[in-house]
Parts: structure tokens; C-alpha cells; sequence
């Protein structure tokens, strides 16, 4: 599971999971830059207590995606991208209003597409690279009131085993790590009720923490996953089984 020494850029890592890989990576001798959206206090702590760079970026636009991927390359090479950013407009499918499902589907699916090509147009010249995209249960099993939140999983799923085969002759490599609830704002945005009958079908008896889908994406970013491409996988206590 070593790191050290590795360029690697995070989406979204001013909270929540995000921040739990730039803590993660750094810590293990990364230098990771980070990408920020609104939030540019908390963006700083988190740059000042880990030693990571701030980038303010939308992944929706792709000027600021490939502005990003230029910096790190000027670091000596990009190792490996963490797409994290996304986001959830739930609701039941027929009070789903257009703006939700473009909104959505902009940031997580397109999002990420931006950023894999922007990453791969520099991986494919140096022959090297890991992307991670996080997924989600949600799009494997779906889930009432998140149809476009699903979808746009499914399809970042689908897109990233695609680019897995397109990419996987020159040594770049490309998976998903899929949680299941793990304890950030968007679970804590959450009905309580919602959640505790959620915990009680998790046969572990637990919503997860960030650190243990950092855990996973530091595994898919190191060489010890060197032969694995084009997998999802699933970080969920169980629950998906
Ligand atoms: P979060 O809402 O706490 O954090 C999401 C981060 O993405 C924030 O920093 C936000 O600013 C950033 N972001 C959103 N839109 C952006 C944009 N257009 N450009 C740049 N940054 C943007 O969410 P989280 O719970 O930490 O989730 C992180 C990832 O894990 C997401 O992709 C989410 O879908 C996925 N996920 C989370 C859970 C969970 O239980 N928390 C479960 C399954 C999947």
C-alpha cells in the first residue's frame, strides 16, 4: 500500500470522504493536491494540518479539470486521481424536477468523465497511472428517491470498467470504490429514522467511517493493486451481500 512519493489529485477534499483520502495520502508521503468548491476555510485547514495544496475547482468545468491536472504534472508526473466530488438531489421520480437529475448527473457523471480525460491525455504519455472513482451502492442496488443519483453512479461504473479496457495497455489502471453509508454530511443530512433502520440492516451493525474507503483507495492508487483494473469495490459492512 505504498504511496510515498506519489502525486495524487483528490476531488472534493475539503470534508467527508474526501478528506478522509488527502489525510490518508498525505500522511503516507503523498503529495496530494486537493480540489475545493465553496469552502475555502475549510479547504485551508485541511491544506495547513496535512500539507496538501488547495485548488479551488469545479469539476463541472473543464478549463479548471485540466488546470488541475497541469499543476500536478509540473509536480514531476501524476500518479493517480481520486474522483470523490459529487453530490445528492433526492427525491421520488415524479416530484423530480429536471434541474435535480441535470444537476446530478452534471456533477457526478460528467464530472468525472472531465476529469478522467484531462487525467488520461497525461497518463497515457507516461505510461502510468491509477484513477479511482467513488461510486456508490446506490447505483448498483438502486434506492427510492435517488434515481438520479443512482443513475449517475451506475453510469460512472459502467464508464470506468470502459475505460479500464481503453486505457489498460499502457499500465493505467482504473477502478471504483463503491460505499455503502459512511458517516458524513450526506448521511447526516439524512432522516434519523431513515438511518437507524438502515443500521439495522447492516449486517455489521454500523455506519461506516471515511477512513475505511480511504483505506480501500490508497490500496487502488499503490502498486499492490497493480493487476487490478476495470473492479468495483464494494465498502459496506455487508450490506449489499
Ligand atoms: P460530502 O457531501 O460530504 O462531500 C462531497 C464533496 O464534493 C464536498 O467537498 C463538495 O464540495 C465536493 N463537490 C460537490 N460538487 C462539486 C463540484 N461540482 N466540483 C468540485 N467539488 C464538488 O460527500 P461524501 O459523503 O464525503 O461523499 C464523497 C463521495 O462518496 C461522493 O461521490 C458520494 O457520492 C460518495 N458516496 C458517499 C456515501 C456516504 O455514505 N457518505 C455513500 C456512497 C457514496
Amino acid at each position: 500500500m505504498n504511496v510515498e512519493n506519489k502525486v495524487v489529485i483528490v476531488t472534493g477534499g475539503s470534508r467527508g470522504i474526501g478528506r478522509a483520502i488527502v489525510e490518508d495520502l498525505a500522511s503516507a508521503g503523498s503529495h496530494v493536491l486537493f480540489t475545493y468548491r465553496s469552502s475555502a476555510e475549510l479547504a485551508s485547514q485541511v491544506a495547513e494540518s496535512t500539507g496538501a495544496t488547495a485548488v479551488l475547482a469545479d469539476v463541472t468545468d473543464e478549463a479548471a479539470c485540466q488546470d488541475i491536472i497541469a499543476q500536478a504534472e509540473a509536480l514531476g508526473g501524476l500518479d493517480g486521481v481520486v474522483n470523490n466530488a459529487g453530490i445528492t438531489r433526492d427525491g421520488l421520480m415524479l416530484r423530480m424536477p429536471d434541474a435535480d437529475w441535470d444537476a446530478v448527473l452534471r456533477t457526478n457523471l460528467d464530472g468525472t468523465f472531465r476529469m478522467c480525460r484531462a487525467a488520461a491525455s497525461v497518463m497515457l504519455r507516461q505510461r502510468r497511472g491509477s484513477i479511482v472513482n467513488l461510486t456508490s451502492i446506490s447505483g448498483i442496488r438502486g434506492n427510492a428517491g435517488q434515481a438520479n443519483y443512482a443513475a449517475s453512479k451506475a453510469a460512472v461504473s459502467a464508464m470506468s470498467r470502459s475505460l479500464a479496457k481503453e486505457l489498460a495497455k499502457r499500465s493505467i489502471r482504473v477502478n471504483c470504490v463503491a460505499p455503502g453509508f459512511i458517516d458524513t454530511d450526506m448521511v447526516r443530512s439524512m432522516d434519523p429514522r431513515m438511518v437507524d433502520g438502515i443500521k439495522k440492516a447492516i449486517p455489521m451493525r454500523r455506519i461506516g467511517r471515511p477512513e475505511e474507503i480511504a483505506a480501500v483507495v490508497r490500496f487502488l492508487l499503490s502498486d499492490a493493486a497493480s493487476f487490478i483494473t476495470g473492479q468495483e469495490l464494494v465498502v459496506d459492512g455487508g450490506l449489499s451481500v
